[in-house]
């Protein structure tokens, strides 16, 4: 029998307690004397917004990232926007609606209370972010603009061209930056992590790595924020920044902080595929492209089996032959269904051998009816550097007429394939963000809190900011103000000693393997191993076998590794080293959530639990909550905890995206 824990809260979507939180805000503020310590590990979206706002607060902050500066947090990426219930298209939006098309987008695998608190505070962050200049897209006469993304029906995304992420970080940015000057938040750039100190069973410290210097170095707080990101890179090839990593989030998951709902990963529809074994990136192309964009295969396998052989092209094809399958199949939502159903659907239609690139892996993803309908000059301000990307890596521009059949012009369609983009999954918080450690704290996306097994698109830079500037400067004071009597540890004590020694006895290790293999080539391996057995379609016979292949590849990591220089100044397989060793405990995670839960819901895709028609199957009766998951040391098996739903504002039903 497993254990069960709760979120603390009643569950429901507005919770009492939440009022009382705002009330909270006057507890800690500039003018009080108090002196609390916050440390921050992060400075993406989630990590530069709680910085700046519990240093403006009266907290003291000490916030560290692994890059050069803040402002090249992955969070840059972010491209097509963030959704807010404004209802500015007065098209029937709610909180109530968003609220309801996250948890409905999750299939129904999230904790409702927290999604309403989402959809509550996302008007405020437009607010915030538009008072600090971030540049919106604007219509005519000067109102905010929206597009649609993927599970709603609504236009409710703000966005900045198609370098949101970007936008958003400098807001945040310049916020922290007031901070860092008014002596409230002290930066570390360059330092990366590398554990978690725990005194009396609460966190009260890290032992972060100078990555220029390769010194350790200790630093002691009242209590530790972790905004880490998320953990794609796990296999190997995803959309995600090289830098991303989750050894932050693995240090704590071995410290006891509970990792819930691993196997929820996200793969994206519409990337650029996969073009041979030398790549080490993927790239997105924003799901806003579905705004505009009509996705379709051939629908004779002939067409298909020339286009593959380079023999035809997609503009060769007439529309009467083209099978826009989205929409065939969803008429409802089009274009517009939600991630994993559309990533289904691809890989599904490339199974039957319709896909439209030499691999047979790719799908086609066309702008000639838009640009027929609304003329090349509306579709490039909407998706203009988009256009340009797609071109920069492919060599063709979507916005090139290529043929007229008909009277009717073609332009050269993008050829698009799913990619590992997001993970749902994350850190176990409660409703105040806290982990299972007193005193830890996560937030953005290395936390699971919001998404349940799907984000929906425009919604990760929504939790991660309603995160750092709405929840966790209010929540995080219910644990201070105990704390408030407590003085600040001293990192002479014992446990940061030993924590030290142990990071200090793990960077030996790496280096003093001194095998035959690069970090690359064993991370290389690993990320196959997940994309084959841990991907978009897993099985229990599968799973095992990833499990086991991961278990021999790790033993190779830990014999044949080879790494160069030294652990004084910069080296950077050394830090990729570290990186990989905690990629194969998230693998390894990964692949123990996707077995033990026999269902299918959102990205998880078990091909025993599926409808006739392909659709992900749930099993409500055994797998509604979240599971959770303890660590046991390495090579054993982790123990599952979990943490059950209640629903009381939705009702829980098949997700419909067809009517
Ligand atoms: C290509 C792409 C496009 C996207 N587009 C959108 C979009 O349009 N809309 C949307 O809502 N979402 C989008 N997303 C998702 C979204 O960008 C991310 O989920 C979000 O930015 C994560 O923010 P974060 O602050 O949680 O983490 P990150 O931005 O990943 O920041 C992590 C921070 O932690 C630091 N860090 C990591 N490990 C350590 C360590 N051990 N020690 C110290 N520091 C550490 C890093 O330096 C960094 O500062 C997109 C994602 C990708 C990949």
């Amino acid at each position: 029998m497993a254990k069960v824990i709760d979120s603390k809260i009643p569950a429901g979507p507005v919770p009492e307690k939440w009022k009382e939180y705002k009330a909270h805000q006057r507890l800690v503020n500039p003018k009080n004397k108090l002196k609390l310590d916050v440390i921050v590990v992060g400075t993406g979206l989630a990590g530069a917004s709680a910085a700046a706002s519990l240093g403006e607060m009266g907290f003291n902050v000490i916030n560290l990232c692994i890059q050069d500066s803040p402002r090249r947090a992955h969070s840059i990426a972010a491209q097509g926007g963030i959704n807010a219930a404004k209802c500015y298209q007065n098209d029937g939006d709610s909180v109530y609606r968003l609220f309801y098309d996250t948890v409905k987008g999750g299939d129904y695998r999230a904790r409702e209370a927290n999604v309403y608190r989402l959809a509550e505070v996302s008007n405020n962050i437009i607010d915030q972010c538009v008072a600090q200049g971030v540049p919106f897209a604007r219509e005519y006469g000067g109102m905010l603009a929206n597009r649609s993304f993927g599970g709603a029906q609504v236009s409710r995304t703000f966005y900045a061209k198609g370098q949101t992420g970007q936008q958003l970080l400098l807001g945040a940015y310049s916020s922290l930056s007031c901070q860092v000057q008014a002596g409230k938040v002290k930066l570390y750039t360059r330092y990366e992590m590398e554990d978690v100190v725990i005194v009396d069973g609460r966190a009260r410290g890290i032992i972060a790595k100078d990555l220029c210097t390769g010194k350790l170095v200790r630093f002691s707080a009242n209590a530790v924020v972790i905004a880490t990101g998320g953990y794609g890179n796990t296999y190997f090839l995803s959309t995600n920044a090289m830098g991303c990593n989750c050894t932050a989030a693995v240090q704590c998951y071995r410290k006891g902080a509970y990792f819930a709902n691993p196997s929820y990963v996200q793969i994206h529809p519409t990337c650029i595929p996969v073009h041979g074994d030398k790549q080490s990136k993927l790239t997105l192309m924003s799901e806003s492209l579905r705004n505009d964009g009509r996705i379709w295969v051939p629908k004779k396998l002939e067409d298909a089996k020339a286009l593959q052989a380079g023999t035809k092209q997609g503009w060769e094809i007439p529309e009467e032959d083209r099978d826009y399958y989205l929409e065939r199949r969803y008429p409802a939502f089009g274009n517009l269904v939600p991630r994993d159903v559309a990533s289904r659907a691809a890989k599904e239609r490339c199974d039957k051998g319709f896909g439209v690139n030499n691999t047979g892996l790719a799908v086609f993803l066309d702008f000639s009816e838009s640009i027929n309908r609304l003329g090349i000059d509306i579709i490039m301000q909407r998706y203009g550097n988009l256009f340009e990307m797609y071109e920069e890596i492919t060599d063709v521009f979507p916005g090139d007429v290529a043929n007229e059949i008909n009277g009717v012009k073609y332009y050269k369609p993008m050829m698009i394939y799913p990619a590992i983009h997001y993970t749902m999954g994350g850190i176990w918080v409660d409703y105040e963000l806290q982990t299972s450690i007193p005193g830890l704290f996560a937030i953005g996306e290395c936390n699971f809190s919001d998404h349940g097994a799907n984000r929906l698109g425009a919604s990760a830079l929504m939790q991660g900011l309603a995160d750092g500037y709405f929840v966790l400067p209010y929540t995080i004071q219910n644990y201070l103000a105990d704390q408030a009597v407590w003085p600040k540890v001293s990192t002479d004590l014992p446990e940061f000693a030993e924590a030290e020694k142990k990071v200090d006895a793990e960077l030996d290790r790496l280096l003093n393997i001194k095998g035959k293999r690069s970090v690359d080539s064993i991370h290389k391996e690993l990320g196959h191993i997940m994309w084959e057995y841990v991907g978009m379609g897993r099985t229990a016979e599968g799973l095992k076998t990833g499990l086991k292949k991961m278990h021999e590849l790790e033993k190779e990591f830990d014999t044949n590794l080879f790494v160069p220089g030294t652990k004084e100044g910069l080296n950077i397989e050394l830090d990729k080293a570290i990186h990989l060793r905690d990629f194969f405990t998230m693998g390894q995670l990964v692949a123990f959530d996707a077995l033990s839960r026999n269902e299918s819901c959102g990205g998880h895709f078990r091909e025993e639990y599926q409808t006739e028609e392909g659709e992900a199957k749930r099993d409500d009766e055994n797998y509604f909550y979240v599971g959770c998951w303890e660590y046991k040391g390495k090579g054993n098996e982790p123990e599952l905890i979990k943490e059950p739903l209640e629903y009381e504002a939705i009702k829980v039903q098949t997700r419909n995206y067809k009517n």
